[in-house]
């Protein structure tokens, strides 16, 4: 599992273990490659950056730390 290294350069803390879940519930979901079976879209916004992990089989995770602003309204 090389992938998870290469992405906590983006993804750290709480995203990372939202992340970890997300993987661990769809992790029989069917891969459409040999590697690739989540899509990472990084979306720069005025609060951060908003990550979202799509799954195979159309599930959507969304990140960001942006994340913890929002709950501080
Ligand atoms: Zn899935």
């Amino acid at each position: 599992m090389e992938t998870e290294e290469n992405i906590t350069f983006k993804i750290t803390g709480n995203d990372m273990r939202n992340l970890r879940k997300f993987r661990k519930q769809h992790k029989n979901c069917p891969q459409v490659t040999a590697c690739d079976q989540f899509n990472y879209s990084f979306t720069p916004t005025g609060l951060g950056l908003a990550i979202s992990v799509k799954c195979s089989c159309g599930q959507e995770l969304m990140l960001g730390d942006f994340m913890d602003y929002d709950s501080g309204k």
